[in-house]
C-alpha cells in the first residue's frame, strides 16, 4: 500500500496518519518529523532545514527529495508506505513519481483532509500561545497556510486527474475522522 496523506497544516494529518500506517502494518514517513529529528539531533541537515522551518518557509525540493529517497529506500518501506506532508509542490510530484515507478509499483491513494483554514489559524495561534511557542507567531502560521494553499493546493487536482483523490472532512473529533478514512480507503485495492 503506497498512501499520501494531505491538508493544510493543523488539519490532523499527523495523528491520522500514525492510525492509517498501524492499520495496513507500514511505517509513516513524516517529513516534517525528519526535519525536526535533525534538527534536534544538529545535523547540517537539521541546521539548513532550520533556516526555512522558522519563517514558514518550504526547505528547497532537492534538499528535501534526497531525504525522501534515502527514506523509502529502507527495508521497512518495501512493503509500502504512508507519506505524511510529502510531497508538496508539483517538482516533488514529479519526483516522488520517479521513486515509485523505479521499485514498479504504483501510488493507490492520496487522502485530503478538508477543513476550514481560518479557524485553524485560530486554533494553532491560541495554541501556540498557550505553550509559549514563541517561534510559532501569527505571521508565520498564516505563511504556512499561504504557502499550502499557494503551492501544495494545487496538487489535489493533479492526484484527482489521476483518479487517486479521497476527499475527506477532517472536521470532528479524531476517531470519527479515522473512520471516514478507514472506510474510504478499505474500497481502495491494493497493489
Ligand atoms: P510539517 O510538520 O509537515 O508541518 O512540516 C514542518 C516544516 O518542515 C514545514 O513547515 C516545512 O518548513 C518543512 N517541510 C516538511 N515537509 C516538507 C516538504 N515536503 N517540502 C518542503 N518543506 C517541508
Amino acid at each position: 500500500m503506497r498512501l499520501i496523506i494531505m491538508g493544510p497544516p493543523g488539519a490532523g494529518k499527523g495523528t491520522q496518519a500514525k492510525f492509517i500506517a498501524e492499520h495496513f502494518g507500514i511505517p509513516a514517513i513524516s517529513t516534517g518529523d525528519i526535519f525536526r529529528a535533525n534538527v534536534t539531533a544538529g545535523t547540517p541537515l537539521g541546521v539548513e532545514a532550520k533556516r526555512y522551518m522558522d519563517a514558514g518557509e518550504y526547505v528547497p525540493d532537492e534538499v528535501t527529495n534526497l531525504m525522501v529517497r534515502d527514506r523509502i529506500d529502507e527495508p521497512d518501506a518495501e512493503p509500502g508506505f504512508l507519506l505524511d506532508g510529502y510531497p508538496r509542490t508539483l517538482a516533488q510530484v514529479e519526483e516522488l513519481d520517479g521513486m515509485i515507478a523505479f521499485t514498479g509499483h504504483a501510488l493507490d491513494a492520496v487522502v485530503v483532509l478538508t477543513v476550514d483554514q481560518d479557524e485553524i489559524v485560530q486554533r494553532l495561534v491560541q495554541r501556540a500561545e498557550l505553550e509559549g511557542r514563541a517561534d510559532d507567531t501569527e505571521e508565520v502560521i498564516r505563511r504556512r497556510q499561504e504557502l499550502y494553499t499557494e503551492q501544495t493546493e494545487p496538487l489535489v487536482e493533479v492526484y484527482r486527474q489521476r483518479g487517486l483523490l479521497l476527499e475527506l472532512d477532517g472536521t470532528g473529533e479524531v476517531e470519527e475522522v479515522t473512520q471516514r478514512i478507514f472506510e474510504a480507503l478499505d474500497v481502495v485495492p491494493q497493489s
